[in-house]
C-alpha cells in the first residue's frame, strides 16, 4: 500500500564500499521494478515528525523487490551521514519510485555506450554495466571512471571484474592520488582524457555523464568541445558544487 507514492522499505544489509560510503540494500515490497540509470527519493522522518528527503540513484535494474542504494557522505550534510554511519538492518525508510525516465539505459538500446562517472556518480552507471553485462552488451560499453584515489572508488572490485575479456572497457582517472605503478596524469578529467578513454565521435556513442554538478557540467562541456553532439550527451548532477 503507497501513500503519495512512498512505499515502506526495510534496510536488509549493509556493506561499506569505501571510508566514506556505504551500499545500501532494501527490501521494498510491491517495488516495480526499474530500468537501469533510474533512481529513488529516500524519505527519512524523525520521532518528531521532521522529515528529510534525498534523491539516491540505483545500483539494481529489473524486477525484484530488493533494490540497491551506494550513498557517499558529505560531511555536514543532513542525511548521507545518517545513512552512511547510522542506519542499521531491520530499520525502515521510506522510498518513492522508481524515478526519471530519460537517463537511463534499456537491453537493445542504443550502442556504443560510453559510461562517465564521478565519485558516487558511478551508481546509476554500475546498474547499466550490470544490465549491458547480462544483455550480452558489456563489449560496446566503455567506462571511464575518475575517483580521488583507488581507495575512494565504490564498486571497486565489481568494475575491475567487469572488465575482462568481453567486458566493459574500463579507464580510471585520478583527482588526488594514483596507485604506485600509474603512468597517467593525476588531476581533474581533461580533454587528452577524454580523447583517450571515449568511444571515439565518429562511433556516434550514447553517453552517460554522472556525478557531482561541477564534475558533470566540466565534462560535458568538453565533451560538446570535443565534437560530441550535445543530443548523444546524458546527464545526472548529483549536486554540490
Ligand atoms: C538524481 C540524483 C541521484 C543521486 N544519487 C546519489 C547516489 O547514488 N549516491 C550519493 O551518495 N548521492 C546521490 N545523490 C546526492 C544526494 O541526493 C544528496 O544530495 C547527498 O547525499 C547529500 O545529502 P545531504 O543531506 O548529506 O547533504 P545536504 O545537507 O543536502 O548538503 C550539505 C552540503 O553539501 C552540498 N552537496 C549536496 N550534494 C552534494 C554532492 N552530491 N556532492 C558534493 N556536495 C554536495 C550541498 O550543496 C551543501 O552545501 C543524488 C542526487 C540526485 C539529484
Amino acid at each position: 500500500m503507497t501513500v503519495g507514492g512512498w512505499r515502506p522499505a526495510r534496510v536488509a544489509e549493509t556493506v561499506p564500499a569505501t571510508a566514506s560510503a556505504r551500499i545500501l540494500r532494501l527490501e521494498v515490497p510491491g517495488w516495480p521494478g526499474n530500468d537501469a540509470g533510474q533512481h529513488v527519493d529516500v524519505r527519512l522522518t524523525a520521532e518528531d515528525g521532521y522529515q528529510a528527503v534525498r534523491s539516491y540513484s540505483l545500483g539494481t535494474y529489473g524486477a525484484g523487490e530488493r533494490i540497491e542504494l551506494a550513498v557517499d557522505e558529505i560531511p555536514d550534510g543532513e542525511v548521507s551521514p545518517y545513512l552512511v554511519r547510522d542506519v542499521l538492518p531491520g530499520d525502515e525508510l521510506e522510498v518513492k519510485g522508481p524515478l526519471g525516465g530519460y537517463f537511463v539505459w534499456r537491453a537493445g538500446g542504443e550502442e556504443p555506450v560510453q559510461l562517465i562517472a564521478g565519485g558516487s556518480g558511478i551508481v546509476p552507471l554500475v546498474a547499466m554495466v550490470r544490465a549491458a553485462t547480462d544483455a550480452s552488451a558489456a563489449a560496446s560499453v566503455r567506462l571511464l571512471y575518475s575517483v580521488r584515489s583507488p581507495e575512494n572508488a565504490i564498486y571497486r572490485e565489481e568494475v575491475e571484474n567487469a572488465a575482462g575479456p568481453g567486458g566493459v572497457r574500463v579507464d580510471w582517472t585520478y583527482t588526488r592520488t594514483a596507485p604506485p605503478d600509474w603512468r597517467g596524469r593525476v588531476g581533474r578529467v581533461d580533454d587528452d582524457t577524454l580523447r583517450e578513454a571515449v568511444w571515439e565521435p565518429a562511433r556516434n556513442p550514447i553517453v552517460y555523464v554522472c556525478g557531482p554538478t561541477g564534475f558533470v557540467e566540466h565534462v560535458a562541456d568538453a565533451l560538446v568541445r570535443l565534437g560530441y553532439p550535445p543530443t548523444r550527451i546524458r546527464t545526472e548532477r548529483f549536486g554540490g558544487a
